[in-house]
């Protein structure tokens, strides 16, 4: 008979399986509907249920800004902490109008998921402010951050939340948030953020290193299904930050790119692109559109075409109920957060196709972020080539763990990664107890 600890425990995570489908791109559900699934499927107990389910920390708060004109706006930021029971909440920040706090509670809590997977020694965070950041002057986007992030003083901190760039923030915002905390605490604290400027503190390796993950978890994929990478063909959309520099490596590997594409549509050769000079073209004339040599191809079709690799690296929700069957890859390695709907997963699995989840795919770029932490707070920088064997040596570890955990529950990849994190989360919390 069954363990009424346990039978209430199923009891409790059986998810609606109504809710779930309701809104297939909705990130909140979409993250929610997997970690349901995995948390089931590991028994877990109701009470570390509700706890890893719940964020700790869901901060609001207004931002004033003084626009160049004189005027005073107030903008809505937004900071959520949700677990740190591993350290502290390691999280990007992102300017944009389209932040609500559903979406950042959503992405706060895969963060935490990401930053377990591959074994590090951080939470899950994530922040936004509500704000339009193309209308905005420099230094009104410098005095917005600085606000930002004087609000949030009380929770910043190398030791308990620890901010990155993300939509529609880079290197420099991330300077900005450094000198205001630094000045706040009176010295400079460069462990506050990553993804800084390697001359104040920054890591060598950090803007190659999410495409790099990629590049190693689909080379792992590769040998497990037992395809010769030599010969294997790959099809990567988006061709910013992760999806140009997956396919400059694994092009430099000797995998075949046959198509890539960016937000005005794609490139195609089945005899592969000349990598290199598709990345020259675009230095010149910023989109793929009219390189010579291809023929054009749309990011719908790119998505279904046939071959090894298919890296979708640029939006989410782009793999869904609608075209997850006409999809032919036989790995997709998902190099952007989210490509792939819960509903399009169901379908994906019947296919056999091996798909890398993003938590898993792209934890290149939060592990590169980890050593640029860990050097800050050493005061020690490292070469690139430690960086990159340090770097590879924790992704093919965690391919490997993924891989195992699929293997004997028989689960996907992706509910195999969910299970592996939830697992190492809450196993931290079951030797931490309850703080009362
Ligand atoms: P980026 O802005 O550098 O590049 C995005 C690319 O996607 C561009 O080529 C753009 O033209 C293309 N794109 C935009 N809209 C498109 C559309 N409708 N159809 C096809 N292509 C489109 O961004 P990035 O840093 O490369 O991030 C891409 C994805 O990877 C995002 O989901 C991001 O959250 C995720 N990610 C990035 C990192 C990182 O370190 N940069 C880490 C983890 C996850």
């Amino acid at each position: 008979m069954a363990n009424p600890k346990t039978r209430r425990a199923q009891s409790i995570i059986t998810p609606d399986r109504d809710r779930r489908f309701v809104t297939e791109d909705n990130p909140f559900e979409a993250m929610m509907s997997r970690f349901d699934d995995a948390a089931r499927r590991l028994n877990l107990e109701p009470g570390l249920y509700k706890v890893l389910r719940t964020p700790e920390k869901q901060i609001i708060v207004a931002v004033p800004v003084m626009r160049d004109s004189g005027e005073i706006e107030v903008y809505t930021g937004i900071r959520v902490l949700h677990n740190t029971s591993r350290g502290p909440a390691k999280g990007d920040i992102r300017f944009d109008m389209a932040v609500t706090l559903d979406e950042v509670k959503a992405l706060a809590a895969w963060m935490t998921w990401k930053c377990a997977v591959v074994n590090l020694p951080f939470g899950g965070g994530k922040g936004g402010v509500i704000c339009d950041p193309t209308s905005m002057s420099v230094a009104e986007l410098e005095r917005l951050t600085r606000r930002y992030t004087a609000e949030l003083m009380e929770t910043l901190g190398p030791d308990s939340d620890v901010p990155a760039p993300d939509v529609n923030t880079n290197e420099r915002v991330m300077a900005w948030i450094m000198d205001t905390y630094s000045m706040r605490v009176g010295h400079t604290v460069t462990a506050v953020v990553t993804g800084k400027p390697v001359e104040m503190g920054g890591s060598l390796g950090r803007r190659d290193a999410t495409g790099r993950g990629c590049l190693v978890t689909t080379t792992q994929a590769l040998a497990h299904l037992k395809i010769p990478v030599a010969k294997a063909t790959v099809a990567v959309q988006g061709f910013g930050n992760v999806g140009s520099t997956a396919a400059r490596l694994m092009a430099a590997e000797g995998m075949n790119v046959v198509a890539v594409s960016d937000k005005k549509g794609g490139i195609h050769n089945p005899k592969g692109l000349d990598i290199p000079a598709v990345l020259e073209w675009i230095k010149e004339h910023r989109y793929l559109e009219g390189f010579p040599g291809a023929a054009v191809i749309s990011n719908e079709a790119l998505l279904c075409l046939e071959c090894d690799v298919l890296v979708p690296a640029a939006l989410e929700n782009v793999i869904t109920s609608k075209n997850a069957a006409a999809v032919k890859a036989r790995i997709i390695c998902e190099g952007a957060n989210g490509p792939t709907t819960a509903r399009a997963d169901a379908i994906l699995d019947k296919k056999g196709i091996f798909v890398i989840p993003d938590i898993l795919a792209n934890a290149g770029g939060v592990t590169v972020s980890y050593f640029e932490w860990v050097q800050d707070r050493g005061g020690y920088f490292w070469d690139e080539p430690t960086v990159i064997e340090r770097l590879e040596k924790i992704m093919v570890n965690a391919f490997g763990e993924v891989l195992a955990m699929a293997q004997t529950h028989d689960v996907s990849m992706r509910i195999g990664a969910y299970m592996l994190a939830i697992e190492r989360v809450a196993a931290v919390h079951r030797m931490r107890g309850m703080y009362a």
